[in-house]
């Protein structure tokens, strides 16, 4: 099994409709961990997320 495998994500607010880029990593469960917690606008619930 790969660990630390990279991913990258882009991060949409829902709320204002900034986007991020952002580099994370693969937990073994499936989810990317990219240590993101909030947005410019302080949303730090609505978001899509898509990986890439
Ligand atoms: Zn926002």
């Amino acid at each position: 099994m790969l660990k630390n495998q990279r991913a990258k994500v882009i991060i949409r607010c829902n709320v204002c409709g900034e986007t991020f880029t952002l580099r994370g990593r693969r937990e073994p469960g499936g989810e990317v961990e990219t240590g993101f917690k909030q947005c410019l606008c302080d949303n730090e619930q609505f978001f899509l997320i898509q990986e890439f």
